[in-house]
């Protein structure tokens, strides 16, 4: 399984050191580590929160990624420099991006392709808005938007890949999706690609991501089909991360 923590636009040099000298000592207190963790902090503390985690078991990713790889873009950060920084990990199509900076399924399709082409992890997230689940579009939505991205990567790229499902109204919100609600997206995922290749399908890390917490994170990690969390405000509290990594089956 996996946690991953996208920090979002949170943190400062000496609040993301605290943080994570906190999560890394909640570690070696415990048995260690027998899943995954990561921590996707903004670009511009890649560096510094790296060399934190420079001996700990904890890896590194990116919250966003440019879909070009070099040149006159300004602003704009490419895989290959995250793989430079020690990335392990990318989040692509966070709905965020989707909606406050016009992310579109084929601009995530060609983030996703950019980020494997670097063998780096893409965490590809997916997710319908409120209006879209009360009009029972939620397996349309979320059809769309894995075939887009299954359409130009080719199934064979998702066999490193993560899908976040994250339903876009969990968000932030405090309301989770229940087990059962999240248990029902994430089969419908495994089973979409399932119809491409059903060992990728069977193998892919899914993970949750909405309002996940210390008090809801095991319910949701028991269910079938969930394979760990995406975790953004509880990820900024040690105890409350590490409650939610120790949560993993
Ligand atoms: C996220 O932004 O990916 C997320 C899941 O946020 P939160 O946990 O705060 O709902």
């Amino acid at each position: 399984m996996l946690v991953a923590a996208n920090w979002k636009m949170n943190g400062s040099k000496v609040a993301n050191e605290t943080l994570i000298k906190g999560v890394i000592a909640g570690f070696s207190d415990a048995e260690s580590v027998n899943n995954d963790v990561a921590i996707c902090p903004p670009f511009v503390y890649i560096d510094s929160v790296g060399q934190l985690l420079a001996d700990s078991e904890v890896r590194l990713g990116a919250q966003n990624v440019s879909h070009l790889e070099i040149g006159a873009y300004t602003g704009e950060v490419s895989p290959s420099m995250l793989k430079d920084m020690a990335c392990r990990y990318v989040i692509v199509g966070h709905s965020e991006r989707r909606s406050l900076y016009a992310e579109g399924d084929q601009l995530v399709a060609q983030k996703f392709v950019s980020v494997t082409k670097q063998d780096l992890i893409p965490i590809l997230c997916v997710g319908e808005l409120l209006e879209e689940r009360e009009a029972c579009d939620t397996n349309d939505v979320i059809a769309r938007q894995l075939d887009a991205v299954i359409d130009l990567a080719g199934i064979e790229n998702f066999k490193n890949a993560i899908i976040a499902y994250e339903p876009v109204w969990a968000i932030g919100t405090g309301k989770t999706a229940t087990p059962k609600q999240a248990q029902e997206v994430h089969e419908f995922i495994r089973l979409r690609l399932a119809r491409h290749d059903v060992a990728i399908a069977n193998d892919i890390r899914i993970l949750y991501g909405g309002s996940v917490n210390a008090n809801n994170a095991q319910d949701l990690f028991s269910m079938a089909d969930i394979d760990g969390g995406l975790i953004g405000g509880a990820s900024l509290i040690v105890d409350d991360f590490l409650s939610i990594c120790k949560a993993m089956r």
